[in-house]
């Protein structure tokens, strides 16, 4: 079979996620028959560098023979078990190694199937919290500008991208949004911290003006990832800590794209040397294996719905592969990885020759910035350089940039004309290189 002929058959029956299928017209779809490590082989032969690891989920390469070993045992052993009345040790296992390994005070695990459910069962908690303490006017959550959280409706709502949201509006609920640290709009000269402690300001007048009528504050630690890996100081997230002590707000942090050591450090709160209310896992979770999302939330939260049957305290959220074994062991056999190969440092070391690899960007002239948080490095082309002014969307510049990269065998996924690199963690310097290189030729092409 050619990739055309599993082009054709995918067209007639399928229907894929964010997506205008009528670009299939145009453009194809491309079928991957195997991958290995950071490679995907098509069934023409092609083979594509997977420069933003398959959306930001895969850490250590694809059919790693480490993970795939462990999720052999574990399917001859157990697939999947309902995990209400009932357990098992895969799940423990995981459970106790992510309390050990998350900020301090995290200390009680749920466990959802993706990022979106992890997310809803975060603002569902934290709402349920209150109204088990008695503060039933503590009802609205307070958002950031460009934020991103997912896509199921709760999820949606608490996010800021139009692009995503705007459809759906008279669906969802009502939230306080406050201006994004954004360090894209510091002044000339102005540091991201400076700027990052600037625009919390605004977030704390918000705070101290609805504090009892707000359950939480979400946020994206470090990185607004979908939002155009748009970055920001640390600095916020320590005086947003702060605040939320000071005015009784639950800190929400959505660690599902920046967790796992994409940002420089295990997870992006311990730059800020903070512990948020809830921590929201998924994504690098799995290493890209399997979907599964954990909520970690503390000892003293988890006690506000533990009670006899009969006060009606319990969080009764489910889902039906809660808890899959299958999926925990992919998730254990990542966090082993991490330990056996010292990942943390390794990466510090790759993050040094991308940071290096991409100042051939600095001076182009249809790029406005070029950023980097750790293992996420960010381009942000635009039509005019001195004033910034974007490329009128309709041109699809990043689109460009895409079908081109492609042509000469490099996955990047342009977040609009934001080119942005985040590879597997097993990529080597001269992959890095090759990645650059060819995303360094695509750029030139999209922008004459
Ligand atoms: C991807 C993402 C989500 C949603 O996760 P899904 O598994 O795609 O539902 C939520 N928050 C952030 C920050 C994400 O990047």
């Amino acid at each position: 079979m050619t990739n055309a002929a599993f082009s054709k058959r995918d067209l007639a029956v399928l229907w894929h996620p964010c997506t205008q299928m009528h670009d299939h017209e145009q453009f194809p779809l491309i079928p991957i028959k195997s991958a290995k490590g950071v490679w995907l082989e098509d069934f023409d032969g092609n083979r594509y560098l997977d420069a933003i690891s398959s959306w930001w989920v895969n850490l250590f390469g694809h059919a790693n023979p480490y993970i795939n070993a462990a999720l052999k045992t574990q399917l001859d052993t157990l697939e999947h078990v309902i995990f209400a009345g009932f357990t098992h040790q895969a799940a423990i296992d995981l459970a106790e190694k992510l309390v050990q390994v998350t900020p301090e005070g995290l200390s009680r695990c749920f466990y959802a199937d993706n990022g979106s459910s992890a997310v809803e069962v975060a603002l569902k908690m934290s709402f349920h919290s209150w109204q088990n303490t008695g503060q039933i006017q503590k009802t609205k959550f307070v958002t950031l500008e460009n934020s991103y959280h997912g896509e199921t409706l709760g999820a949606l709502a608490v996010g800021d991208v139009a692009l995503y949201k705007k459809t759906y509006a008279p669906l969802l609920m009502d939230v306080l949004t406050a201006p994004s640290p954004d360090c894209y709009f510091r002044e000339e000269n102005e540091s991201w911290a400076a700027y990052s402690a600037r625009q919390f300001a605004k977030l704390d007048a918000l705070l101290a003006h609805h504090a009892h009528e707000i359950c939480a504050v979400i946020i994206e630690p470090l990185v607004q990832c979908a939002g155009g890996m748009r970055m920001y100081d640390p600095i916020y997230l320590t005086l947003l800590r702060r605040a939320c002590d000071k005015y009784a707000i639950h800190l929400i942090a959505d660690e599902i794209a920046v967790g796992f050591g994409r940002t420089g450090t295990l997870f992006a709160c311990e730059q800020a040397a903070i512990s948020p209310d809830f921590l929201c896992l998924s994504k690098g979770l799995t290493g890209g294996y399997l979907p599964l999302s954990a909520v970690l939330t503390t000892q003293s939260l988890y006690q506000t719905f533990y009670d006899d049957y009969a006060k009606q305290k319990a969080f009764l959220h489910s889902h039906s592969y809660t808890g899959n074994a299958l999926a925990c062991q992919a998730a254990l056999a990542t966090l082993d990885l991490f330990e056996r190969h010292h990942v943390i440092d390794a990466n510090m070391v790759l993050s040094a020759t991308m940071a290096k690899l991409s100042q051939r960007f600095l001076n182009h002239p249809h790029v406005a910035d070029v950023r980097q948080t750790g293992m996420i490095v960010a381009i942000e082309l635009v039509k005019h350089r001195p004033s910034r002014t974007p490329y009128p969307w309709q041109e699809r510049r990043g689109m460009q940039v895409y079908h081109y990269a492609l042509k000469k065998g490099v996955l990047l996924r342009p977040l609009g004309n934001v080119i942005y690199f985040m590879p597997p963690y097993v990529i080597t310097e001269d992959e890095l290189v090759m990645m650059f290189d060819v995303a360094w030729h695509a750029v030139l092409h999209a922008t004459t």
